[in-house]
């Protein structure tokens, strides 16, 4: 069953006006958030505060969004983190890195708070629902995934995984289609 805890989000903008504005929104709206200012920052919160969802700006100093984002989805253990991201207008190239990287949503600059929070509480009852009638195998042509052994077999014949791969795989394998999906709960 779902805890009652609330749901942590991590805010990851340099911007300190736009970060304190989301904090404002997601806070009023029972969530739980904190703030990192810097790419690096957000991975050092990601591991300590294990948030349940990042919004992730991409226009950040030194490591940029993308970066960020590609790093979270490389570790096995935060594979899985949903990823909202803040992208400009003018960013659309970068918005199509992103969701290919692996990020759940994104939201174009300048947005409205609420907007976002909308898109929060979809992504949120998305992923319930996927929970809700979570595989316990995932099978793709020849591919077959057993989640709770954490096996692959391809035509039958058990393949070596990294826990990494593994979980890179499952990803993909939970998210089919999902860009030309992604407009369809909005
Ligand atoms: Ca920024």
């Amino acid at each position: 069953m779902a805890s009652q805890r609330p749901k942590t989000i991590l805010i990851v903008e340099d911007e300190p006006e736009i970060a304190q504005l989301v904090k404002h929104y997601i806070e009023k709206n029972g969530f739980h958030s904190c703030i990192a200012k810097t790419g690096l920052e957000a991975l050092e919160m990601v591991a300590i505060e294990h948030p349940d969802l990042v919004i992730l700006d991409l226009m950040l100093p030194k490591m940029d969004g993308l970066e960020v984002c590609k790093a979270i989805r490389n570790k096995p253990e935060t594979a899985l983190l949903p990823i909202i991201m803040l992208t400009a207008k003018n960013e659309e190239s970068d918005t199509i890195v992103g969701l290919e990287l692996g990020a759940d949503d994104y939201v174009t600059k300048p947005f409205s708070p609420n907007a976002l929070v909308v898109r929060v509480k979809a992504l949120f009852r998305r992923l319930e629902r996927t929970n809700d009638h979570k595989p316990t195998s995932l099978t793709y042509g020849p591919l077959q995934m057993d989640l709770t052994r954490h096996e692959l077999t391809v035509k039958g014949k058990e393949v070596p995984l990294t826990a990494k791969e593994f979980g890179l795989l499952e990803h993909l394998l939970r998210h089919p289609g999902r860009v030309l999906t992604r407009d369809m709960y909005v």
